[in-house]
């Protein structure tokens, strides 16, 4: 159920002066110190952003996905890593849970994702199995009582730091999707190891590890949802995800517009300010049609999803559009900024690094092609 009006509006003032007076301030030191401060950690537990999707039963939110799109634009307006921090607490981590988990599951695990206490993570990815998703390879065999649980993930955010895995493995003889269950994987069972973080392109502050799993003994109640179901909850988390994810491009390329607007009234060349020049307007009209298209586009789906619609092909579409849209922005963004735009001190050439990723994860910009055209063929038009 959506938040009273007023409350609502509360919300986003405080995201809004946080993202502002409290994170804005601390980009650079956290793109030197590829880490986020655990008092800003601390401060985003106490504001409840680890659990803006979960259930208010559970000591969560409860936003809506309208509502939390537009929490995930404001966030957007801030280097991308500090959203990662509560990102998977949100969605994917805690997503499979909330749609497929039993009550018994979710009283044990959603009121400590929601409170921040543990940090969760999504484990679908591995070495050998990327965008054709439903080969996973990492296997659990059931014994009698539990399941046996081997294989490798790989590139799975917040592994450094998270207690909790939706694991997507293999349980079944069937080929492909059909195969694939979902298991709930804590860290501190015995065989599960993490890799050491990646070395990335951006958004420093945000980890990537693998995740090796060693005939790790899970129980047979830490399974979600039926056997072979567990490709169906990774593509319903996605589907979710997407959305979210496209919002937060929408605050990146507004974030990036106002910087470029502060930037060329100011910069001088010609003898006047080079926002008056009409071809920095052409860049700066070209930026900000694409993002209110794409923000258009992010809201009408996320308001048609808590109808109760069917938006798989509207919430890649939104993906689709809104992170080539945020990479389009941000490159026209280093050319307003001139040769500043390739110094690290005026930040923008960390987000134009940092916004690359969103055409990558949560499907690359050919898998949502590919949705978007088999659905459309699917609904005949
Ligand atoms: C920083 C980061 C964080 C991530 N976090 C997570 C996470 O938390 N959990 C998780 O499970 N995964 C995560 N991933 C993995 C991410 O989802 C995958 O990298 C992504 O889905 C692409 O898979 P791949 O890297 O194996 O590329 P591949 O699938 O090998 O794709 C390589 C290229 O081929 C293209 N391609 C593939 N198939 C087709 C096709 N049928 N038609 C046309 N083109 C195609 C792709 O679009 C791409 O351009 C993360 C990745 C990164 C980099």
């Amino acid at each position: 159920m959506a938040l009273d009006p007023e409350t609502f509006d509360a919300l986003i003032d405080t995201v809004r002066r946080f993202v502002t007076d409290r994170l804005r301030p601390l980009e650079a030191q956290v793109e030197a110190d590829d880490a986020i401060p655990a008092a800003v950690v601390q401060e985003m537990r106490e504001m409840g952003l680890f659990g803006l999707s979960i259930d208010e039963d559970y000591g969560g939110l409860g936003l809506t996905m309208l509502e939390e799109a537009k929490v995930a634009i404001e966030l957007g307006r801030t280097t991308p890593a500090f959203r990662s921090t509560f990102g998977t607490n949100v969605g994917i981590g805690s997503q499979g849970l909330v749609m497929a988990g039993t009550p018994e599951q979710k009283a044990a695990w959603l009121p400590r994702i929601a409170s921040g206490e543990i940090i969760t993570s999504f484990a679908l990815t591995e070495p050998e199995v990327g965008s054709d998703s439903g080969a996973v390879r990492t296997r659990a065999t059931f014994d009698g009582q539990a399941y046996r649980l081997s294989g490798t993930k790989r590139y799975i955010t917040n592994a450094d730091k998270a207690d909790l895995f939706t694991v997507m493995a293999r349980t079944g003889e069937d080929p492909g999707a059909r195969g694939v269950s979902a298991f709930l994987v804590p860290r501190d069972l015995a065989g599960v190891s993490i890799g050491e973080p990646e070395k990335k392109m951006g958004q420093k502050g945000a980890k990537v590890a693998d995740v090796h799993f060693d005939d790790v003994v899970v129980p047979a109640e830490n399974r979600l949802g039926a056997e072979g179901e567990g490709f169906k909850i990774a593509m319903r988390v996605l589907d979710r995800g997407r959305l979210h994810i496209s919002a937060v491009c929408v605050g990146v390329a507004e974030r990036l517009i106002a910087d470029c607007v502060a930037y060329a009234t100011t910069r001088t060349q010609f003898g006047k300010s080079i926002s008056e020049h009409q071809l920095i307007q052409g860049m700066l009209a070209d930026s900000k049609t694409e993002a209110l298209v794409a923000r258009a586009m992010v809201l009408e789906t996320a308001a048609a999803k808590d109808a109760g619609k069917d938006v798989v092909m509207e919430s890649a579409a939104a993906k689709y559009y809104a992170s080539e849209m945020v990479g389009r922005v941000a490159d026209r963004a280093v050319q307003i900024f001139g040769g500043a735009g390739y110094i690290a001190d005026y930040g923008i050439e960390r987000l134009y690094r940092d916004v690359r990723l969103f055409r990558i994860y949560e499907g690359t910009s050919q898998i949502q092609q590919i949705i978007i055209a088999r659905e459309t063929i699917k609904r005949g038009g």
